[in-house]
């Protein structure tokens, strides 16, 4: 008797995907995918902090998120845009997710609470193009004179992390080796969002990013696997960073849920998008407006 070769698991959607149209669905697929890169980058910060021994002053987490929003916006790329749109937006969903749970709030945290990323993403938006993200800071009412303020923070947020990292800047030679892995899974759902960040080459991204950028030695690893936990991390000891697909997972579903507790407000948004088409098609479309969504058990995120 012979043993069957293992085989590759049938990637599937989440569950909550039958409640969604195939637009929504293919919305979700590109939110969990935003989320991963805002997530790699914001990982690549504590990289660099830990590689380099970067002075840190101040809460190294609220540091790398900057950083990753940082290094995002300078691309001035609009898919990288639509990244940290998303990044913004999860941060509310999740905050939303635990609205029942107002008595447990972790002000303790290494992080900043969840609204606080939010409106420190948003910050470091309009303080790099106060116009492109015009409309983003409107559907949350971001305050005009903190929208003021944030002009000055992002050049001092982007000036401070380039004093830093300046003596670690690569030579035209310098190129960093790193070792990338996909992990195989045996979980349908967690081999569906496999596929997505393999295709998109998350993990390349941050290569092609910091290699030949800065003297990072050979051999850091960029994994992406299941871990048991939605979340993401930087080992210092083991030179590695790890992104869970259950991260990606919970970030769907979490867009999930949000399109199934706003019907409505989804078709107010479809409405107003050709609004601003019929009067002008330069405009950069609005995001997604997020309330608060209904309260659903989410996996907090933290790394
Ligand atoms: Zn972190």
């Amino acid at each position: 008797m012979t043993t069957a070769p293992a085989r590759a698991v049938e990637p599937a959607p989440p569950e909550l995907y039958d409640e969604l149209t195939e637009e929504q669905a293919t919305e979700a697929d590109q939110f969990a995918l935003n989320n991963a890169i805002a997530t790699v980058f914001h990982e690549a910060g504590h990289m660099l902090v830990s590689e380099f021994s970067l002075p840190v002053l101040g809460k190294e987490e609220d540091a790398v998120d900057g950083l990753a929003v940082l290094l995002l916006l300078e691309a001035e790329d609009e898919d990288f845009n639509s990244a940290v749109e998303d990044w913004a937006n999860i941060w509310f969903l999740s905050a939303g997710a635990k609205e029942d749970q107002a008595d447990d709030i972790a002000f303790w945290d290494s992080h900043g609470l969840d609204e606080q990323r939010a409106y420190a993403t948003v910050c470091l938006m309009v303080g790099k193009d106060k116009e492109r993200f015009q409309d983003f800071a409107q559907s949350i009412d971001y305050p005009e004179y903190r929208a003021e303020e944030c002009l000055g923070e992002y050049q001092s947020q982007l000036q401070s992390w380039e004093k830093v990292l300046k003596p670690h800047e690569a030579s035209k030679s310098d190129k960093t080796a790193f070792t990338i892995t996909y992990a195989p899974t045996k979980n349908p759902q967690l081999a569906y969002f496999r596929e997505i960040i393999k295709t998109a080459g998350v993990m390349e991204m941050v290569a092609a990013a910091f290699s030949g950028s800065y003297k990072l030695k050979d051999g850091i690893k960029l994994t992406a696997t299941e871990c048991g936990v939605a979340n993401a991390f930087w080992s210092a000891d083991d030179r590695e960073m790890t992104l869970c697909y259950e991260d990606l997972l919970n970030s769907a579903e979490l867009d999930a849920q949000w399109y199934i507790d706003n019907p409505d407000g989804e078709e107010q948004q479809a409405e107003d998008e050709d609004a601003v088409e019929a009067e002008d098609t330069d405009e950069a479309s609005p995001p997604r407006q997020r309330q608060p969504i209904v309260p659903q058990a989410g996996t907090s995120r933290s790394g």
